[in-house]
């Protein structure tokens, strides 16, 4: 995915990786799991880091209106979200 529309109509160009408006989602069973993969066999940071991208969901906030998009699912090409609105700072 290289950019995503907005309900606001600002596009948001998520081409650069990193970049500052893509976090990831992630329970805590699969954070449990991917500490483990840290402590086990596996030494390739690379794979546990795919292993990771594959089972969190990508969250990407709106600068402009602070909309966040929250993906549904496995990383792909057609990614469905969630839309939730900015309601107020705490
Ligand atoms: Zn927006």
């Amino acid at each position: 995915m290289s950019q995503l529309s907005c309900l606001c109509g600002h596009v948001i160009n998520l081409t650069a990786s990193p970049n500052e408006q893509e976090s990831y989602l992630i329970s805590d069973a699969v954070f449990e799991r991917v500490a483990d993969e840290f402590d086990g066999p596996c030494s390739d940071t690379n794979v546990i880091l795919d292993s990771f991208a594959n089972t969190a969901s990508r969250v990407v906030e709106c600068p402009e209106c602070r909309r966040l998009y929250i993906s549904r699912g496995l990383q792909g090409r057609n990614l469905q979200y969630r839309v939730y609105t900015f309601e107020q700072d705490m």
